[in-house]
């Protein structure tokens, strides 16, 4: 059975420069809540309009449509490595993660917390700017819901010993090597 993963982070913490690495050499498929929203956004159906406001306000969009979401998008065939980007974000979700993952048979993932100094993931995005989401004050509010939610999420996982931090203010891949070890997972030569 594929080993599954989710990343837990504020935004700038670098989950997804990290969940493409492990894409593009390690064959997991990155399963990101915030980018299926904002395709459906783009698109106008009616879960991107139903999400659009939250989203604008850094809230979290309600955990039932979220669910849905994450169960139509979840790949077909157990064998690649999922990682889950940005959800959970709520105990109702990862226990719903967990019932759908055994139903569908495969493993429960473990959750690695990518641990960074607010100021610097807020100075990361400030510099990229990508989304139209990262203004200061959408960005303090993102993190304000993360600190709410940590405690809560970071129980559940503990409670079945699959919680694990690592220490994302360092650079990318000293994170990496970092990840590939929680993981199990030999690193590779550079350039293969
Ligand atoms: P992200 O790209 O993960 O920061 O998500 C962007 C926005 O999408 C968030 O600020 C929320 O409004 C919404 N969102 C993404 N994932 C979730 C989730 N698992 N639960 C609730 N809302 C979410």
């Amino acid at each position: 059975m594929a080993t599954n993963v989710i990343f837990l982070g504020v935004p700038g913490a670098g989950k997804g420069t990290q969940a493409h690495i492990l894409q593009q050499q390690y064959g997991y498929r990155q399963l990101s809540t915030g980018d299926i929203l904002r395709e459906n956004r783009s698109a106008r159906t009616a879960l991107g309009r139903a999400a659009e406001g939250y989203m604008a306000r850094g809230d979290l969009v309600p955990d039932d449509l979220i669910i849905e979401m994450v169960r139509e998008s979840l790949p077909n065939g157990t064998k690649t490595g999922i990682i889950f980007d940005g959800f959970p974000r709520t105990t109702p979700q990862a226990q719903a993660l967990d019932d759908m993952l055994n139903e569908t048979k495969r493993s429960l993932p473990r959750t690695v917390y990518f641990r960074i100094d607010l100021k610097e993931a807020e100075r990361r995005l400030l510099t990229q700017r990508q989304r139209d989401d990262d203004q200061p004050e959408t960005i303090r509010h993102r993190f304000e819901i993360f600190a709410e939610q940590l405690d809560e999420l970071k129980a559940y996982f503990s409670a079945s010993n699959r919680f694990v931090q690592i220490d994302a203010s360092q650079p990318v891949e000293m994170v990496t090597a970092q990840l590939l070890r929680t993981l199990g997972l030999k690193a590779r030569p550079v350039g293969v």
